[in-house]
């Protein structure tokens, strides 16, 4: 029949090894729900889609203005060639508008290859994003089944742990039960190795170590308050 100190200690790493399961428990079921790196590639793949939008919409913008500006220029031109004006002051002005009309097609020209090479950029970080949120996918994927198994290998031992914790605590004395729920520095219940109470290293007296021979009644460090218990 184990000691009541003894029985405390067993309760005391079933709660640990609860908490460690428990832990592991959240944390696969969290990644099987939501894969941390392919949340953060989706929102990547979002950013580049929004990037490649915008700057097509600037490309397309810039092709209807300079569609605009082209048939505004080719009828100014038309006029001019046509001998219809005869005003020089009139023909003079005409003749600088087309002029400059030229001059901003150029620029819009220049503007427009920039564009150009803005909208393959951004396609191929489009495409790239894109191919790293797949791999990203599939190693999900292929990972889940480890983790579904692993997840429950863990619950199944949670249940045994917390059957087996029951158990014990169940055969603890009232006197040893309340002296442990008393406890306020955790963990409660600490070993005692070569005299010394591991938790603290303080040297528990003879008295102290008789009694925990005896183990029938609960022996706290004199230090530390812990329940001691002989390893
Ligand atoms: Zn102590």
């Amino acid at each position: 029949m184990p000691k009541p100190a003894q029985l405390l200690l067993q309760h005391q790493r079933l709660v640990d090894r609860e908490r460690v399961l428990r832990d592991n428990i959240e944390r696969i079921e969290s990644a099987l729900a939501s894969d941390p790196e392919v949340v953060q590639l989706e929102e990547k793949v979002e950013a580049a889609r929004g990037a490649q939008q915008a700057v097509a919409g600037r490309l397309h913008e810039s092709d209807r203005a300079r569609e605009d500006h082209r048939s505004r220029l080719r009828s100014r031109e038309k006029e001019l060639m046509s001998g219809r004006i005869r005003n020089p002051t009139e023909l003079m002005q005409m003749s600088e508008e087309v002029k400059h009309m030229k001059a901003r097609f150029v620029e819009e020209e220049d503007a427009e290859l920039q564009l150009m090479e803005d909208v393959e950029i951004a396609d191929d970080t489009m495409s790239a994003a894109t191919a790293e949120l797949e791999a990203a996918r599939a190693r999900a994927a292929a990972e889940a089944p480890g983790l579904r198994a692993e997840l429950e290998a863990f619950r199944s031992e949670l249940a045994e742990v917390e059957s087996a914790k029951e158990q014990i605590w169940a055969e603890v004395p009232l006197a040893a039960r309340t002296a442990y729920s008393r406890q306020r520095v955790q963990p409660a219940v600490a070993e005692v190795a070569n005299n010394q109470c591991t938790a603290c290293r303080v040297t528990v007296t003879s008295r102290g170590m008789q009694m925990l021979r005896q183990g029938e009644e609960i022996v706290h460090c004199e230090n530390c308050g812990r329940i001691l218990v002989v390893a």
